[in-house]
């Protein structure tokens, strides 16, 4: 077999490799440290953990747990890794970080398929497979090259994150379905906010705690994609002007438009996730939990997701992948990880896992067979693939991606359990393995 290239050394990267190693086939695994550093990585191993030591829940009550476990059954070196090397987190899996690198770098250098080559890719193989997985911070000239082949639009240098609430826990009795000017759909809740309401949220707003920023992100220009706390500090009506405007939405309780309006807008097939619309923002976590339980309505919100603004480089995968990770504009090119737009260590491992076993059987002519969207992994295609392009942004694995379950269970966490054993069977199918109980 001629070897196949994999860009990066990452999480994703690592595990590409590996998963290509063990169907035989040589691999080029190209990392550009130590030569190189992105201004989050310190470490000269692979598979750094730039922050957290943390890979999440480790239960299936949490798409992330099942996640991991769907790795687990499929032998994933990621996850056999953080296991080794995992310390206590209560209900949390988290790993010694140094030792969980070392453990990565280890079984990569040291597979007779894998030659790990040191130095930065500056462009693309025009030609040969390739699995492209250079992370949120790669390299500006490999980025460079990356946008001439998706173009200008279809590669972006920071996400712009609001906060997501599940549907269930919004109060319908305060907020109503409708859109702007009853035009087309109910694919919106909306949240009535009185004068007062809405000048205090203003001012906690721009009180509020705030995540610093680092260095390497000052550069970021945010393209009308301000912070909502930045829009609340220009003026106290900016808001109300701006992503808070009531006009065409009036309350069907008063028949009257309130103050403002927050919108929030369904981000899932199944709608049990919830966008909160131009609500970006760089508040801490804490205060975002305080702060947008003030909004009527969402006094109980759970959040499946809160807000962020990162440096983070990505492409518009709905836009420019095929159901395989190949790029539609230059098929010999895989992409994987942080940089298709999913989100997270362990979303990236396994968007790693999946590229490798795609590539290497299309280096072998044969057509690949991806995941059930009832899995876990699937459920990462699905965002990759069906998510709106017009709006794309990375997104962590959650139950509010798979398909819905045949029957109606009312309790969360039933319903949780019953999706995960949904998935573990179907990825047993899907993986021609025996079910574990048997
Ligand atoms: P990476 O792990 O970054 O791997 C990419 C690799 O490619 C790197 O080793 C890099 O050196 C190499 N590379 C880049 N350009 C080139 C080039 N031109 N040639 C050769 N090699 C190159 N997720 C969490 O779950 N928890 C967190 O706490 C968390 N914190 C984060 C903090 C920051 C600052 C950032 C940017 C992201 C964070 N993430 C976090 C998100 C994400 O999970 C991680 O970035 C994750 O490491 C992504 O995996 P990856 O394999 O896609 O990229």
């Amino acid at each position: 077999d001629t070897p196949i290239t994999v860009i990066g050394g990452g999480l994703a990267g690592t595990e590409a490799a590996w998963q290509i190693a063990r169907r035989g086939i040589p691999v080029v695994l190209c990392e550009m440290k130590p030569e190189r550093k992105s201004p989050a990585h310190h470490s000269d191993q692979m598979a750094e953990l730039v922050c957290s030591n943390s890979l999440r829940g480790a239960g299936l009550n949490n798409a992330v747990g099942l996640l991991k476990e769907e790795l687990r059954r499929l032998g994933s070196l990621f996850i056999a890794c953080a296991d080794k090397t995992a310390i206590p987190a209560g209900g949390a899996l988290a790993v010694a970080r140094e030792e969980f690198a070392a453990a990565v770098t280890e079984a990569v250098e040291h597979h007779p398929l894998i030659d790990v080559v040191r130095g930065e890719v500056r462009q693309l193989p025009r030609q040969g497979w390739t699995v492209v997985a250079s992370g949120p911070l790669t390299s500006d000239a490999l980025a460079e090259d990356i946008r001439r082949l998706t173009g200008e639009r279809h590669l972006y240098f920071y996400d712009a994150i609001a906060p997501i609430v599940e549907a269930e826990s919004i109060d319908l009795t305060i907020a109503w379905r409708a859109s702007r000017h009853d035009r087309g759909g109910k694919d919106y809740i909306n949240c009535p906010l009185d004068r007062d309401t809405y000048l205090k949220l203003v001012a906690e707003l721009v009180a509020a705690e705030k995540v610093p920023t680092r260095d390497f992100e000052k550069a970021v220009h945010f393209e009308g994609c301000m912070p909502i706390e930045v829009l609340a500090e220009r003026g106290e009506m900016t808001l109300a002007f701006g992503p808070f405007k009531p006009v065409g939405l009036p309350d069907p309780r008063t028949g009257r438009e309130p103050f403002a309006v927050v919108q929030l807008r369904q981000d899932d097939r199944s709608g049990e996730l919830y966008n909160m619309v131009g609500c970006q923002t760089k508040l801490t976590w804490p205060e975002q939990r305080r702060i947008f339980r003030m909004i009527p309505g969402l006094e109980q919100a759970r959040f499946a997701r809160l807000g962020s603004m990162h440096r983070n480089t990505f492409i518009n995968a709905p836009r420019c992948l095929n159901r395989w990770l190949q790029l539609n504009e230059a098929p010999h090119l895989l992409f994987a990880g942080q940089i298709t737009g999913v989100e997270g260590y362990v979303e990236s491992a396994a968007c790693g896992y999946l590229a490798g076993c795609f590539v290497s059987d299309l280096a072998r002519d044969r057509q690949p067979l991806p995941p059930p969207p009832t899995t876990a992994l699937g459920a990462l295609l699905t965002h990759l693939q069906e998510s709106d392009p017009a709006d794309f942004q990375p997104m962590n694995v959650t139950y509010g991606l798979f398909p819905p379950l045949e029957r109606k269970i009312r309790k969360r966490s039933e319903k949780r359990l019953a999706l995960a054993e949904r998935a573990l069977r179907d990825l047993d199918a899907w993986a021609g393995r025996p079910p574990a109980d048997s």
